[in-house]
């Protein structure tokens, strides 16, 4: 970590202790200033339409449908439109490792962008909660003399309105959360219903509503700075290379106030703080890349705004690279990026290439194992077959399987032509065969599998027949002929 952003000013001694916790071990709650700039509107917007898909995807359906559905519970997952189960595992798999090595990659190239501009924490504790803070508490000097002064009418009125507004917002992402679950029908019939018929889902439901409700009012940026993996992952995903948000300390020092009629002979950096003032996890940046440091951008608006009124150019703290501060180039193509991406590609060709192959309706035939050909009237002879029919669609479908290259009769047996959706159906078959279709004791055979009339699957297997007694008897006839013909 120390080489990924060592920006270092004096000391590396800030890596010591953690901004939001006091020397004594206590917590130091953290009242950052209100962020205002171009940085912090565009995440604004861009939280928003994340919000929006958040909140509305679950009502969106395809055929009746959910677009997409985690049921991890009964292991039936939904995304665009397409079904996936338990029987896709192998996709389940082969997308986590696509997904952890293009997490890799991007860190490598882009830092913690993820954690300012995606992150569900992030978006929620910068866009949604502290926002509320500000509306009903004020700036960040209001909120801290509420909370140190003794409880009043005004303190009450102020703590429970906003209790109230983030249980309700609480309560209204646990829905989401379930919606994502469950479905937006079946959250329908849980909120509807009686509670004693869905107690479960009800739990759940209160269960993450106390969650939420609990990281937002008092865990908050602890979730960032303590528990997330990802967070603790920067020191091995980061290089000098990797773009941060990062003060230019070869402009920046040395740093001081400005001092009226008097030529100005530091850096750039005016010491005013600001920067420090509104980061929500309580840290300098311009003690260097941190862990605690989430890429919320607040530090830049503020810095920007400072060096506006100080007529400098924007940019003191930005999104850079320790190179690029250093040398002011940027180089993205590092031997490690090209080495993720190479893998990266490897195995989204190889997710590509699955997806696209993976049919809807996956049919084995085979015949039952430890039984032989069992002899029939009117000179026929069976084998038994097992039938595993997999239906990874949404409907009910019919199957149909035909003979394709002999004549003969196909007997399903019980009535199990039909396979419910995302289910599994397996079935036996007996095939018969006219005993003088039968010229060698393993007959190839090819069945064509129909849903609807539509031809989903051709399955080669083999027929035993009885056909050894026949060729041994051919063969002593041949050899019979032989020795006559010997003979004369
Ligand atoms: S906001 Fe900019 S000028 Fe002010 S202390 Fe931070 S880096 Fe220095
Ligand atoms: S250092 Fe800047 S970007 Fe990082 S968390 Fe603090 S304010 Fe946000």
């Amino acid at each position: 970590m120390a080489d990924a952003g060592s920006m270092k000013i004096d000391s590396e001694s800030f890596r010591d202790s953690l901004g939001i916790v006091e020397k004594s071990g206590k917590r130091k709650w953290v009242y950052p200033k209100e962020p205002k700039g171009r940085f912090t509107n565009a995440r604004n917007i861009f939280s928003g339409i994340l919000l929006l898909n958040l909140f509305g995807t679950p009502f969106v359906t395809v055929n009746g449908h959910p677009f997409m559905l985690f049921d991890i519970i009964n292991r039936k997952f939904i995304l665009f439109g397409f079904a996936f189960g338990p029987h896709d595992f192998y996709l389940l798999g082969l997308s986590m490792i696509t997904t952890i090595v293009f997490i890799f990659l991007f860190t490598a190239v882009f830092g913690r962008l993820f954690c300012g501009w995606v992150c569900p924490q992030t978006v929620f504790m910068e866009s949604v909660f502290r926002k509320i803070d500000y509306w009903v508490e004020g700036d960040h000097r209001n909120q801290r003399r509420l909370n140190e002064s003794p409880w009043s009418g005004e303190k009450i009125f102020k703590k429970g309105t906003k209790y109230v507004i983030y249980f309700v917002i609480s309560f209204l992402t646990a829905n989401m959360l379930l919606a994502w679950i469950i479905g937006i029908q079946a959250l329908e019939k849980l909120v509807t219903d009686p509670v004693n018929e869905h107690v479960g889902g009800f739990t759940a439901m209160m269960l993450f509503t106390g969650l939420f409700y609990w990281i937002f009012i008092w865990f908050r940026e602890q979730a960032c700075i303590l528990v997330c993996p990802y967070g603790r992952l920067q020191g091995v995903l980061l290089d000098p290379n990797s773009v941060v948000i990062a003060y230019d300390n070869f402009r920046g020092e040395p740093r001081g106030k400005i001092k009226r009629n008097e030529p100005r002979t530091l850096g750039d950096c005016i010491d005013c703080k600001e920067c420090v003032t509104v980061c929500p996890t309580g840290i300098d940046i311009r003690n260097g890349t941190q862990l605690e440091c989430v890429n919320c951008t607040a530090c830049i608006d503020a810095c920007d705004t400072v060096m506006d009124k100080v007529k400098k150019p924007r940019g003191l703290i930005r999104y850079d690279s320790l190179n690029g501060i250093k040398t002011q180039t940027r180089k993205i193509f590092t031997t490690r990026v090209i080495g993720y991406s190479i893998v990266q590609l490897v195995l989204l060709s190889l997710l590509s290439f699955f997806l696209l192959t993976r049919s809807e309706i996956d049919v084995t035939i085979l015949r039952t194992p430890g039984m032989f050909y069992q002899e029939q009237q009117h000179d026929k002879v069976s084998n038994l077959y097992d039938m595993k029919v997999l239906n990874k669609t949404f409907e009910q479908k019919e199957i149909e399987v035909k003979l394709l290259n002999i004549e003969g009769e196909i007997q399903i047996l019980g009535d199990k032509k039909s396979v419910p959706s995302q289910e599994a159906a397996l079935t036996k078959m007996f095939v018969l065969l006219d005993k003088e279709a039968i010229t060698k004791m393993n007959t190839p055979l090819q069945f064509g599998v129909y849903s609807n009339g539509q031809e989903v699957q051709r399955i080669t297997t083999s027929f035993l027949g009885p056909v050894e007694k026949k060729d041994k008897h051919d063969d002593h006839e041949k050899d019979d002929h032989h020795m006559k013909d010997e003979k004369k």
